[in-house]
């Protein structure tokens, strides 16, 4: 049964296509990946977290997995700021295939941050699987390997990610009532 909170406007990617889409994520993540000893994947918390678990759990591929965490600062509206580390790899990157797990795109600088402070530690390869992407607000031109989903300009929450750090355990995406939205709280 899906769960209903009365904080949600709309469901907008339903739990059974996401399922189906993670699912093909893992199937062509599995696919590419197949020739290489190990893949390191890098969850960044906490939206990911979700998201890690179910890709993970269907890869065919050897695999480790390890987290960063990240703050932004500066935020006014829903534009990040500048990006820094509050929690970095607990191990080196050098020489290993790196596939970066992020629940979303936005602007881009989270990512792009991200893949130039990986992409100086020398991994063998570096890619990115995203499960959602704002592409209409993108702000620096980044490159996303695997996509789950394109999605509109709203605030969205569930399967990982938070308003207030609340509702990141529903099944579902959906989109938070405007009157509830004040930019004031947000967290990763
Ligand atoms: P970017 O740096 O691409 O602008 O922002 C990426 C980060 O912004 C995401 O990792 C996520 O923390 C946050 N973010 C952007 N849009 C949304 C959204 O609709 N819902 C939630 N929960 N977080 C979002």
């Amino acid at each position: 049964m899906t769960r209903k909170n009365s904080d949600i406007d709309r469901v907008l990617i339903d739990e059974a296509t996401i399922q189906q889409r993670v699912c093909e994520l893992a199937h062509q993540v599995s696919e590419d990946y197949a020739e290489e000893d190990e893949v390191l994947l890098v969850g960044i918390l906490k939206g990911a977290f979700i998201f890690l678990a179910d890709l993970a759990r269907q890869l065919q591929v050897r695999h480790a997995v390890d987290f960063m965490a990240l703050s932004s600062y500066g935020l006014s509206g829903a534009a990040s700021g500048a990006v820094r580390i509050i929690m970095d790899l607990r191990q080196p990157v050098e020489g290993k295939h790196v596939l970066l797990v992020e629940d979303i795109v936005d602007t881009g600088l989270t990512l792009d941050y991200l893949n130039k402070t990986l992409e100086s530690r020398r991994p063998a390869s570096l890619r990115s699987c995203v499960l959602l992407d704002k592409a209409a607000r993108r702000e620096v031109d980044v490159p996303i390997d695997y996509l789950g989903f394109e999605i509109p300009d709203v605030w969205v929450v569930g399967y990982g990610l938070d308003y207030a750090d609340q509702h990141r355990t529903l099944p579902y995406i959906g989109v938070l009532r405007r009157e509830v939205v004040s930019f004031d709280h947000q967290d990763r």
